[in-house]
């Protein structure tokens, strides 16, 4: 064995191959999709099987894209990942997309949608925040929800309340700057109009959302 080969050897072992984190085989490096991704987290046949598929609309004016429609299995591993609290499952969402929207956002600011106090306590973790670090852009926490009521449980006229339950506290930081507003699934869009209207008073240059999935495909949100 010469000395490259043991080098090569020894840097296979110190490097284990990446392991899928739905199915659990390893990744094989073998195409371009997984060869431009720094650290694959799912296999390709696992990643086919999540059925991603842009799509583009526009609420109030502003552009959103998501990635995804709402429905199994990338649904059920966003709830798996949320109520189950298998933080392990963060590198998927973005899955090979992250360095392709690394690039079409470059220059923006992330800005989360908020999550309640009371749920960030159960869960102990921020679940957009380690979904959209993949992104790779700087992520500005300056939303803040209130503890209220869960939102799937109330009605269209209560709903439109969400908009006394979010605030903004250093707003200025997102004067002149592009803004990304990021959030796992839109629905209403009721929760992204109000922080829409919220991020608006201090004047960015631009702003633009992105969710993972779309609960309502091709659905116009002016209303
Ligand atoms: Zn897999």
């Amino acid at each position: 064995m010469t000395l490259f080969e043991l080098a090569l050897k020894k840097s296979q072992i110190l490097t284990p191959k990446p392991v899928c984190k739905i199915c659990f085989k390893t990744i094989k490096c073998r195409s371009l999709l997984t060869f431009f991704s720094t650290r694959p987290s799912l296999c390709q046949e696992c990643f086919r099987s999540l059925n991603y598929s842009f799509s583009h609309s526009t609420l109030n004016g502003y552009k959103i894209m998501s990635l995804a429609e709402y429905k199994p299995p990338l649904s059920k591993l966003l709830i798996q990942y949320k109520e189950n609290r298998d933080v392990e499952l963060a590198p998927i969402f973005l899955s090979y997309y992250s360095g392709f929207l690394h690039w079409k956002y470059f220059g923006f600011s992330v800005v989360l949608v908020p999550s309640s106090p009371q749920k960030m306590k159960e869960r102990e973790f921020d679940h957009l925040e380690l979904i959209f670090k993949y992104l790779n852009l700087p992520i500005l926490k300056i939303l803040t929800k209130k503890d209220g009521q869960e939102q799937k449980k109330t009605s269209a006229a209560q709903r439109r309340l969400v908009y006394q339950k979010i605030n903004i506290t250093r707003g200025d930081t997102v004067t002149g700057k592009k803004i990304l507003l990021v959030d796992d699934v839109i629905t209403t869009g009721s929760t992204l109009k109000a922080c829409l209207n919220l991020l608006k008073k201090y004047r960015p240059k631009k702003i633009e959302i992105l969710t993972l999935m779309n609960a309502s495909p091709l659905k116009e949100y002016e209303k």
